[in-house]
């Protein structure tokens, strides 16, 4: 009989059995061999280097290489009792045994077994050691710590030749693992597979392989589960990181290829209309970065294919009078453009500002309307009945050239006469589901598509990493406005929080206001989630460095909430000032309320959550203190921050946290505070979690698709990547000639990948 061959895609519990396979799915999603082949080790210890044990962090479940220094039993017993001569122990004895890495110690505990563990694991023996770090008595410590004795003389009895052969070379793999499933256990689950496994023919081309001097992919496979030295291992990371980018554009190659035979209407610019005339009014002179973006995207708007196109640039850098002149190219050209906007305070900003910009201009068939004036309709979850039947019959005969709206506008009954360019502003907050809905609602040809955004998320990023998202960015904000100051308080500094204060006051008294910022709202009914805070978009960078990802931190208290912070304000540092709140649980007409009395001055300190996160433009507010800033992500705080500075008077943010120094979430808040460019901020965000989650969340249950590729250190093979991908497409489009290729593509995205990959 002939041995048994294992390929890529066999169900992996034929070679591993049920136990681990539903482990494995389970907990990290594999579910084929090759899921488990791409699960690669997160490092390499090198024999004879010890893990560092001196950093490790209470919570994290980690595996670390050290070596017994010492083991011992430890009686449980009352202080005076003596064993009886014929029993010497007790089954209650606990075992602490103490290993090192030369310089630090770690304690392991065993309390079951006892007398076991201590023989096995006698003074001087090397091993692998994973569990979840906790602390007694300011140790700290592993509890019943699953262990991998590790060979090193061939004479030592406790180690069999299996075991001998497995940990021959020099570098030993450590792979994201579990309490139930250690890393040595999926190591040898990985070894059972690679003994019989037939990869199969190679997906990437011979010629690019050559080319960039590749190795075959069953090689790099091997070797980077068993690698000789360092040097295999970078050989194999190189050609894996190739087979990811080599599919992701392939497939992007692929897309392109399809939307240029998907046509838009050409929207070019009309000398005499509606849009010179509103540049003819502007109350102030464009920025040479607005002027700039708004040429390429006349130029986009001109053309037969769809525009699809982020306008990324800083809060306040006047990104909407950038859509306004695109939304009016597409009515002069006969067209109708959709504004989407995250929420009702958002939307109905928007639409006093625009109304306001365009004057006459928006007062079509009105007796003072200007001449080829159109009309700007408003629709949100609260529109009243009337003012709604009004708005969605201009929109549908056409009378309408501009729609503005909260997801109000993804509704079936909103239907356009012809929707020629759809605007999501704030695009960080909204899915990719809700542009594809309001990209339905084009007739036959599809729209331009522009959105904006402060902050990129990370998958954004990504897609402009790839090169299939073209990004224009406002630099520089318009003349006289002021840049943001951004500090983090300590909470070990009372007296840095008793200035903060002083300093609303300041504010206050020099006919300022402020925003003090909670991440939850408070006296919720029990069991009731009101956080508000915490974007599903952000805080990643949570992973133990080793293993799987760290334990919820122990209990905290609660996050301050702005029903108990406001009161407690208002009676102590900020009494006499006159207060606001302002959160997600008020009825649209309150919330209107609140934003009006802010806005026209009689309102000193809004104490607001998050709902105010968004474009809402106060320009005399200066001040925003943000109380468990580092509950809230990245991108929430520099747009957060962004609601001040907006007027001529500089803006003050200030973080407040009791996150302790050099903690993970401390130096996320000190990025924050030392740089106002969004960009760099999501590209940050995007470096402190695993590129694979960002694209790999958007396919539920699918485990996640980039393992190997690091966006930002890889862009340069990505864009070799992508030359070659890009020729290979060309000349097969449908890849007939690769079929290996189409295989690979299909395993990394998914089968669905072309949707996975418009979800940019
Ligand atoms: P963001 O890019 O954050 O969305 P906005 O579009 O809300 O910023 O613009 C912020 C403010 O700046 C608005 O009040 C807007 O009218 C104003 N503004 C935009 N462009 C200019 C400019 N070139 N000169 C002066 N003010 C401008
Ligand atoms: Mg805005």
């Amino acid at each position: 009989m002939l041995p048994d061959v294992t390929t890529l895609r066999d169900p992996l519990i034929r070679p591993v059995g049920r136990k681990t396979s539903d482990v494995l799915e389970s907990v990290f999603g594999l579910r084929t061999v090759g899921d488990l082949l791409r699960h690669y080790p997160r490092r390499y210890y090198t024999r004879g280097e010890l893990t560092s044990l001196a950093a490790l962090r209470e919570n994290d479940h980690i595996t670390v290489l050290a070596r017994v220094a010492q083991a011992r039993l430890v009686p449980m017993r009352p202080p005076h009792w003596r064993p009886p001569k014929d029993k010497p122990y007790r089954s209650n004895d606990r075992a602490e045994v103490i290993v090192t890495d030369g310089m630090a110690t770690l304690t392991l505990t065993f309390f079951a077994k006892a007398h076991f563990h201590v023989k096995q694991l006698q003074p001087g023996t090397l091993g692998l050691f994973a569990g979840t770090v906790s602390t007694y008595r300011g140790r700290r410590q592993l509890v019943h710590p699953e262990y991998e004795l590790l060979p090193e003389a061939a004479s030592d009895e406790r180690i069999t030749a299996e075991l001998a052969a497995e940990y021959a070379t020099e570098l030993i793999p450590v792979y994201p693992a579990t309490a139930k499933l250690s890393s040595w256990q999926i190591s040898r689950a990985i070894q059972v597979i690679l003994d019989t496994l037939d990869a199969g023919e190679d997906p990437l081309p011979e010629d690019v392989r050559q080319k960039y001097r590749l190795w075959p992919r069953e090689t790099a496979i091997r070797a980077i589960h068993r690698p000789q030295d360092r040097e295999d291992l970078d050989q194999a990371r190189k050609r894996l990181k190739w087979d990811e980018a080599f599919s992701m554009q392939t497939a992007l190659a692929q897309r392109r290829l399809a939307a240029a035979a998907m046509p838009a209407v050409p929207r070019p610019p009309e000398p005499d209309g509606i849009a010179a005339a509103f540049d003819a009014g502007l109350p102030f002179t464009l920025t040479d970065g607005q002027r700039h973006v708004g040429e390429v995207i006349a130029r986009d708007l001109s053309c037969a294919y769809p525009m699809n196109r982020l306008l990324q640039g800083e809060v306040g850098s006047g990104k909407t009078v950038v859509a306004v002149r695109a939304m009016l190219q597409v009515v002069d050209a006969g067209g109708q453009a959709a504004l989407l906007a995250p929420t009702e305070v958002l939307a109905q900003q928007h639409y006093r500002s625009i109304t306001q910009l365009l004057g006459p201009l928006a007062r079509g068939g009105q007796l003072d309307g200007a001449e080829g004036a159109t009309r700007v309709a408003l629709l949100t979850g609260s529109t009243g009945v009337a003012a709604r039947r009004s708005a969605l019959s201009d929109v549908f005969t056409g009378d309408a050239g501009i729609l503005i709206g909260t997801h109000a506008l993804l509704e079936n009954r909103v239907q356009f006469a012809d929707l020629g360019l759809v605007v999501i502003d704030e695009q960080h907050r909204f899915g990719v589901e809700q542009r594809d809905a309001l990209r339905e609602k084009a007739a036959g040809a599809r729209p331009h598509v522009l959105v904006m955004t402060a902050t990129p998320i990370p998958r954004t990023v990504a897609m402009t990493v790839f090169g299939d998202l073209e990004v224009s960015t406002l630099a520089e904000l318009p003349a006289g406005r002021s840049p943001i100051a951004s500090h983090v308080v300590p909470a070990e500094r009372p007296r840095y929080l008793e200035r903060a204060w002083e300093r609303v006051r300041e504010e206050v008294a020099g006919g300022r206001q402020a925003y003090v910022v909670c991440p939850r709202i408070g006296d919720e009914a029990p069991g009731e989630g009101d956080y508000e805070a915490v974007a599903d978009d952000d805080g990643g960078g949570d992973e133990g460095d080793d293993g799987t990802a760290a334990a919820p931190p122990a209990a905290r208290r609660p996050p301050l909430a702005v029903l108990d912070v406001a009161p407690a304000l208002a009676q102590g540092p900020l009494s006499g000032l006159r207060f606001g709140v302002l959160h997600g649980r008020l009825n649209p007409d309150e919330k209107d309320r609140v934003m009006s009395a802010f806005a026209g001055g009689d309102i000193d300190v809004l104490v607001a959550t998050t709902v105010i996160e968004v474009g809402v433009d106060v320009p005399n507010a200066t001040a925003m203190v943000i109380m468990d800033a580092e509950r809230f992500g990245v991108s929430q705080l520099h747009q957060l921050r962004g609601r001040v500075g907006r007027g001529e008077a500089p803006g003050l943010c200030l973080l407040v946290t009791d996150t302790p120094e050099a903690s993970p979430s401390r130096e996320r808040l000190d990025a924050v505070a030392a740089t106002s460019d969004g960009f760099r901020l999501s590209r940050l965000d995007l470096m402190q979690r695993r590129e694979g989650d960002v694209l790999g969340a958007a396919q539920a249950g699918r485990h996640s698709s980039l393992k190997m590729l690091r966006l930002l250190s890889d862009e340069e093979l990505i864009a070799f990547a992508r030359e070659e991908a890009s020729a290979l497409v060309e000349t097969d489009p449908r890849l007939d000639a690769h079929p290996a290729l189409r295989d690979a593509i299909d395993d990394l995205l998914g089968p669905q990948r072309a949707e996975f990959l418009d979800k940019a």
